[in-house]
Parts: C-alpha cells; structure tokens; sequence
C-alpha cells in the first residue's frame, strides 16, 4: 500500500504543458501521456481538481501589447483555457478515469457551471473535476485560479505542474550552472528575493490561505504520484 500525504488536491497544468514540442496549441500524445500520469494517482484515491491555463492558445497580456482592449483579450484567454479543458477531459475519459469540467463562464452544452458544492461532491465521488475559465474575471491568471479553488474545496495541497523544470533556482539553470534548487520556500521569500513562480495575486492569496503550493517537473513519468506520497523532488513553498 503506497502512503498518501495529500488527500485532495488542486493540479495546476499551464497551457504549455500540454502543447508538447511545438509551443503553442494542443499535442494529443501529450494530453494521453498526461492523463496517464493522473490516472495513476486518481486510482491511489485521490481527490483531484486540475486547474489549466490557456497560455498555448492566447494570453490576454499579448493581445493587449498589440492594442487590443485588455478585458475583451482576457475574455478570449479565458475561453482558451475551456478548450484545454475539453481536451484534458477527453484524454482523462479515454485512460478510464470519470470526470466533470465546470466553468466559471456558461456554457451550458460543453461543461457544467462552476458551483462549489457540486465540485466537492464530485471529488468525494471519485470524478476528476476540471477547472475552466479561469476565475472568470478579466485581469486574474490561471495561477490565481489555482489558489483560489484550492481554497474553495479545501485542498491540502497545490501542485503546480511544470515543463522541464523540477522546482524554483536561484538563477535560471538553464543559463547559470551554479544555479542552486530550493527544497522550501515561503511565499514572503518569493517576493523578498524577486523569485516568480505564481504572479503577485497569486502568492498573496496563497498567503492568506497557508496553503502549501509544490513546484515540480511534471515530464518526468510517475512525478505527480511521487509528490502525492510526500517524496521531496521539488520546491515546497509554504504561505
Ligand atoms: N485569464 C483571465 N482571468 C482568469 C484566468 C485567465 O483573464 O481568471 C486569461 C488571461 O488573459 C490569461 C489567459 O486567460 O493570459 C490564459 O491564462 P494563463 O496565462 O494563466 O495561462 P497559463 O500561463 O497557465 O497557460
């Protein structure tokens, strides 16, 4: 019997993470591979909500550089997390494992609305819930998302899901070789040393809500159920 540490958690995937090599849009081997990976901690009996970003289709951000009105771009960036959404629960529902998207924009035909109680009752029922849509407000990011549900359905823990990288450096290792891992963390540290692994709303709101949040690499297979069971292979960074 393998040990669990963190009953019920909040998977956070950023768009990136399912575009696979080309950067941009979404990489179905990617998205199998993936539901692979959860699937092995869903039959651990973990409750499990996944939050996804929408950055490989659209960042508001960009379309306002380019001059676009900022909430009308957030809008569409929010819809692109929708579409992560749909394909993570298609590659979920082909590896076997039961879920529910809801988002906190309607659309009634493609996924059910975000309501809090539902999604708690969806976990305790064994179902994966995916998060889309963001918080549903111009302005917020998939991170404050995050944060935000985890504290909503009363998550142990977040696991912040990231390509390549296996916790936050002291420099980026890629480009400096004395580069060192920190094992811990506290959110005030993040700020004080200028570290950026969530945006400022995001790390605020962990703040006041001490839920743990562990930066790890999710491409290597049988990370996440590692993290799950407590092993220490990323960043830990306590509110
Ligand atoms: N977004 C938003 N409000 C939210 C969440 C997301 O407006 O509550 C928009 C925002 O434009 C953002 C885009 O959706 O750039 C995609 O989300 P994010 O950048 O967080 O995705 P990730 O970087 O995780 O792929």
């Amino acid at each position: 019997m393998s040990q669990i540490k963190y009953h019920r958690i909040i998977l956070k995937i950023s768009g990136e993470a399912l575009a696979g090599e080309k950067g941009t849009g979404i990489d179905p081997t990617v998205i199998k591979k993936l539901a692979q990976e959860i699937k092995l901690v869903h039959d651990m009996g973990v409750q499990i909500g996944i939050v996804c970003g929408g950055g490989n289709m659209w960042r508001g951000e960009t379309g306002a550089k380019l001059g676009m009105e900022r909430a009308q771009a957030d809008y569409m960036g929010m819809l692109a997390t929708i579409m992560n959404g749909l394909a993570l629960q298609d590659g979920l529902e082909t590896a076997g494992v039961p879920t529910r998207l809801q988002t906190s924009i309607s659309m009634r035909q493609v996924a059910e609305p975000y309501i809090r109680r539902v999604a708690i009752s969806h976990m305790e029922k064994n179902r994966v819930v995916i998060f889309g849509g963001g918080t549903g407000n111009p302005y917020f990011s998939t991170d404050t998302t995050a944060a935000l549900r985890a504290a909503e359905i009363n998550a142990d823990v977040i696991l912040m899901a990231k390509n390549g990288v296996d916790g936050v450096y002291t420099a980026d290792p890629n480009l400096d070789p004395k580069a060192k891992k920190f094992a811990e963390l506290t959110q005030l540290d993040m700020i004080s040393k200028g570290l950026q692994v969530m945006d400022r709303t995001a790390s605020s709101l962990s703040m006041d809500t001490h839920i743990p949040l562990i930066v790890f690499n999710v491409n290597t297979p049988g990370n996440i159920k590692r993290v799950v069971e407590g092993e220490n292979i990323g960043t830990i960074i306590r509110g």
